[in-house]
Parts: structure tokens; C-alpha cells; sequence
């Protein structure tokens, strides 16, 4: 053990706690370095139609090779490093949608936004702002949000959904269930999608009888009480296609159908499809 502060933390502590430090300053400047890039997974329809997709970030860092976004977005946060990776991810997004747009095709795509983008006073003026530079439709823009961030200021993120939900983007929840939302809540945003996350889909494929499926089926009855679609996250097996599909939901996304793809690969997949 070495002596850290006040506290004796193990080997593994500490590389860990190297490896953040070192990850928090060199997202700074990962987008001059031209280290990051945005993947596309496409998301089906029951009748197996890509119908929308979710960008997905990517980092290969030249010491670290590639870091999930599940582990850097957090520390991002944490820097303030997310306010700028956030709006290049939206305008790499407009950019892939302007040149399908280019084609005759349009399609939704969800983007992910984390709690402290969502509150930055000038979020809304910067996405209409880019929006309307590569004259996308606000229509071809769903936001996913966390409940997290959804309670972490209710009133002020309920104003700014409100205002964007009026010039047409639309709202997903993603990880739903995961979280604290309340049903009330949900009720009073405007929120077009819930996303099932992957912890329950997992759970269709589970061997006790007791369990298998009962929370994805509550959620997807709770979608339709709120009158909202459901994705399905992380669909792999095609026993967790039959169980969605009899249970009507309405869209899918997993390695099943579709892993992330570069974006040359999207826009192939997109134009075949239409
Ligand atoms: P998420 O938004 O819940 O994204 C779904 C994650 O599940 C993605 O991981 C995706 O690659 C993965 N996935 C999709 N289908 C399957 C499957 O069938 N099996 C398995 N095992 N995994 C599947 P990814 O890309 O590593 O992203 C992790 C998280 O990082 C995301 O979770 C999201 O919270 C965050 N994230 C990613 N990109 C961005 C971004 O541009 N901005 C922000 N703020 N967060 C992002
Ligand atoms: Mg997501
Ligand atoms: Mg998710
Ligand atoms: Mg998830």
C-alpha cells in the first residue's frame, strides 16, 4: 500500500485514480486531436425495418487505445469537458443526417445528453443554431436524457423540454427503470419514448419462471398508459425478439439486429433500406 493523503489505498486504487486524472485532462483536447468519432446504431421496427439510431461516441486515445463513453462521459462531466464534446457529437450528427438528407432520406436519430449539457443556459441556442446550418428538421432529433438528469433539477429541466418540445425535438428516457423517476413526473414532460435498458431485456433470458420478462412487460405497459414508444436496448437473442414482439413493443436495438456502425457503413445501411 501507498500513502495517498490521509488514506493508504492499494495498487489498483491508485493506477485507477491515475488513469481518471489522466483521462480528465486529455479529454481537453481530444477534439483537436481528432480523436473521437461518432458511431450510428440503427434501431428496427417489429417488421425488422431500421426506422431510427442512436450516436454513439467513440475515443481512441493514442496512450490508452479505445475508452467507453461509459467510463469517460462521467469524468467529462465532472471536467466540464462534456459541454464541448456534447456539441460536437450534435453537429457530427446534423452533418451524417444532411448528407442522407442529400439523398432524399430522412430518419431520426436520438442523441445522448448528459445532465450538465441539458442546464448550460445557451443549449437550446446552439442546437437550433446547428439544426438550422445543416437545415435538419428539429423533428429528426430526439434527445435522450436519464431520469437522473431529470430530477437533478425538475423545474428547470422540465422548462427547457417544454421549450424544446415545442420547436419539434422530441424526448426519450433512456435506462429506464434504473433510475428514481416518478410516474408524475413523467406524466407532466413531454417525452415521446422510454428506452427498456439492457438489465431488463437480459432478464427475458432468465431461467426462474418468476421473473422472466415481468419487468420489461410492466414497463410496456406503463408506455402505453403514457401513451409513449418503447425501445428495447441490448436485444442479442432472437427468444428476446419472439417476447417483445408478442408483447408489442415498438422498436429494437441490440447486436441481434445491429451493432454501432462508422458512419459510411450507416449511411449504406440507411440508403438501402429506403
Ligand atoms: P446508452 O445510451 O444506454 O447506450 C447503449 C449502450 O449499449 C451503448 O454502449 C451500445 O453500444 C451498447 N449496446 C447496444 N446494443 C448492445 C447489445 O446488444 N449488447 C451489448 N452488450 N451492448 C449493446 P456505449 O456505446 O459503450 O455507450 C455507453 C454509454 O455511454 C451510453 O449508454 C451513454 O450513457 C454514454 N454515451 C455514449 N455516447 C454518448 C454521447 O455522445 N454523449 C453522452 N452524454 N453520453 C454518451
Ligand atoms: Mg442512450
Ligand atoms: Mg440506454
Ligand atoms: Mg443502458
Amino acid at each position: 500500500n501507498k500513502p495517498f493523503g490521509h488514506f493508504f489505498v492499494d495498487e489498483a486504487g491508485m493506477l485507477a485514480y491515475e488513469r481518471s486524472k489522466f483521462i480528465k485532462l486529455s479529454l481537453d483536447s481530444v477534439i483537436e486531436a481528432n480523436e473521437l468519432s461518432v458511431v450510428l446504431q440503427p434501431q428496427f421496427d417489429a417488421q425488422g425495418k431500421a426506422v431510427a439510431s442512436e450516436a454513439l461516441v467513440r475515443w481512441l486515445s493514442p496512450k490508452l487505445g479505445f475508452v467507453s463513453p461509459a467510463d469517460f462521459i462521467p469524468l467529462a462531466e465532472e471536467s466540464g469537458a462534456i459541454i464541448k464534446i456534447g456539441d460536437w457529437v450534435i453537429e457530427q450528427v446534423c452533418k451524417v443526417l444532411s448528407e442522407l438528407q442529400q439523398q432524399g432520406i430522412t430518419t431520426s436519430v436520438s442523441i445522448n445528453i448528459s445532465g450538465k449539457q441539458i442546464v448550460a443556459p445557451d443549449f437550446e441556442s446552439k442546437l437550433l443554431d446547428t439544426i438550422s446550418r445543416y437545415e435538419i428538421p428539429a423533428s429528426s432529433i430526439m434527445l435522450e436524457l436519464t431520469e437522473t438528469t431529470l430530477i437533478s433539477d425538475i423545474e428547470l429541466v422540465k422548462t427547457i423540454m417544454d421549450s424544446l418540445s415545442k420547436k419539434g425535438f422530441k424526448f426519450s428516457i433512456d435506462d429506464f427503470g434504473t433510475g428514481y423517476s416518478s410516474l408524475s413526473y413523467l406524466k407532466e414532460l413531454p417525452i415521446h419514448e422510454l428506452k427498456i435498458d439492457k438489465y431488463f431485456v437480459d432478464d427475458i433470458l432468465t431461467s426462474s419462471a418468476e421473473s422472466a420478462g415481468k419487468i420489461v412487460s410492466l414497463i410496456l405497459d406503463m408506455a402505453r398508459v403514457l401513451n409513449v414508444n418503447c425501445v428495447a436496448e441490448g436485444v442479442e437473442e432472437k427468444e428476446q425478439v419472439a417476447f417483445l414482439q408478442e408483447k408489442h413493443c415498438a422498436l429494437y436495438q441490440g447486436y441481434y439486429f445491429a451493432k454501432p456502425l462508422a458512419q459510411q457503413e450507416w449511411l449504406s445501411l440507411m440508403c438501402a433500406g429506403a
